[in-house]
């Protein structure tokens, strides 16, 4: 593999940019190299500028549901380009896309477009705040919500990855209202509750967890907490920022039957292009300026390129639900691929999957918390991680993020990845 391109970019790129890139998961510097570079991707493969070819389960971390350059998610792109790119009056276009959200999620009665999920899940907060005036929120340990301050303690994600939970930078003033229970622990949910339960505006959490691998809830656990926060009048706000259109068309809470008060989105419902969106009953909603308030805005909200992307990503999806049972299928298949090796060259690890998120941990199962994913064996994934890239297969360079499966991804791309993981652990452990 040749990289002389990248580090040549790099090179410059560290010049002028923090570590040489836009956010930290890209600097592969858990893994101990320099990043590739991007040229271009196409379904479920992306091109490094060396002219390297990868088959990509980093998929944008989550958007890419249905691959790269989606020839029917960028149909017409051009001539909506061509329109205009921003124009900072409203579009019928943002309106299409409020209703294919409102009428995908029965708890959503109304939802108001943003530009990412950190910008969702800190907009979601304040209105929850203002709405039951209380200021204590409940997250969990290795749950991402995007870097706003207050939900940047015991983070996942790249967070995890760097060892930076709670970062420099927060003062403790703005996370004393931030409780932080660990993941699956409904108990502790409860002892909180019974303490401080009159005080807790939001529990908000991922309905997966994607950030720390891929953990699954415990039925019980979101069952626990819809009972709970109702009781004491707080307002359990699911982030779907990942799991939203991926788990189902309906999101987490159409996969597990749970209904929250608010949910926030991102990812997936910008078909690739910047966007992230909350939304909740309307009463809760109806909070939010110029109707309510309080106050939250963007000059960028509801791009008319983002809602257009957005809009043919969420119609492609609504009107061919098979897509998920297809997904389910493949990833099973990786799910069962992976574990095979593992046992077969008797190498302690599980994996964890839900729908198309799948997460292999190296150390001893099960994982549901992230007491158990810190266990894992970093060193020997970053080893595997390597070995992986040199045979053409580009996951999250640590541990600690999930495979993220596209329609794209052929069931030759999958037995090719179940044969390199059998070669690259071998070579690893
Ligand atoms: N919430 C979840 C569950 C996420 O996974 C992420 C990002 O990965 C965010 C929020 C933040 O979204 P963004 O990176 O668009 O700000």
């Amino acid at each position: 593999m040749n990289n002389i391109k990248s580090e040549k970019i790099y090179s410059e790129a560290v010049k002028y940019i923090p570590g040489g890139v836009n956010s930290p998961v890209r600097a592969f510097k858990s893994v101990g190299l320099n990043p590739i570079f991007i040229d271009k991707a196409h379904g479920s493969k992306i091109y490094d500028v060396d002219g390297n070819e990868y088959i990509d389960y980093i998929c944008s971390w989550g958007p890419l549901i249905l691959g790269h350059s989606n020839e029917d998610v960028l149909k017409g792109v051009e001539d909506a380009l061509r329109k205009g790119t921003s124009y900072g009056v409203p579009t019928q276009i943002e309106v299409e896309v409020a209703k294919l959200i409102v009428q995908a999620y029965p708890s959503v009665e109304m939802v108001r477009m943003v530009n990412s999920g950190t910008e969702a899940t800190m907009s979601a907060l304040r209105v929850a705040r203002a709405y039951t005036k209380r200021s204590k929120i409940l997250k969990f340990e290795g749950c991402y919500h995007g870097h706003s301050d207050s939900l940047l303690v015991k983070s996942g994600s790249g967070a995890l990855t760097y060892g930076v939970p709670t970062s420099p930078g927060v003062p403790e003033d703005v996370v004393k209202d931030t409780l932080v229970c660990p993941y699956n622990d409904l108990k502790s949910v409860e002892d909180i509750f019974k303490k401080q339960g009159s005080d807790i505006a939001a529990v908000i959490l991922e309905p997966v967890a994607a950030n720390m691998g891929v953990v699954a809830p415990k039925k019980e656990f979101l069952e626990g907490l819809r009972r709970i926060t109702k009781e004491y009048g707080s307002i359990l706000i699911f982030d779907e920022v990942i799991t939203g259109f991926r788990l189902a068309f309906g999101g987490a809470q159409e996969y597990y039957n749970i209904e929250p008060d608010m949910t926030c989105f991102g990812k997936i419902i910008g078909g690739g292009l910047p966007v992230g969106a909350y939304g909740g009953k309307r009463e809760i909603m109806n909070m939010v300026s110029p109707i309510g308030p309080v106050y939250q805005a963007g000059t960028l909200s509801g791009n008319p390129l983002a809602m257009y992307m957005g809009h043919r990503m969420l119609t492609i999806l609504k009107n061919n639900r098979e897509i998920y049972n297809d997904l389910e299928i493949k990833a099973e298949k990786l799910e069962k691929g992976i574990m095979d090796n593992l046992s077969k060259l008797g190498i302690a690890g599980t994996v964890n999957r839900v729908g198309s998120l799948v997460c292999m941990f190296l150390g001893e199962g099960p994982v549901d918390n992230y007491d158990d994913v810190k266990r894992c064996d970093v060193e020997n994934f970053n080893i595997y991680f390597k070995e992986l890239l040199q045979r053409g297969i580009l996951v999250a360079p640590t541990q600690f993020e999930a495979m993220f499966l596209s329609t794209a991804h052929t069931d030759d791309d999958i037995e090719y990845t179940i044969k390199s993981n059998y070669e690259a652990l071998k070579i690893a452990f």
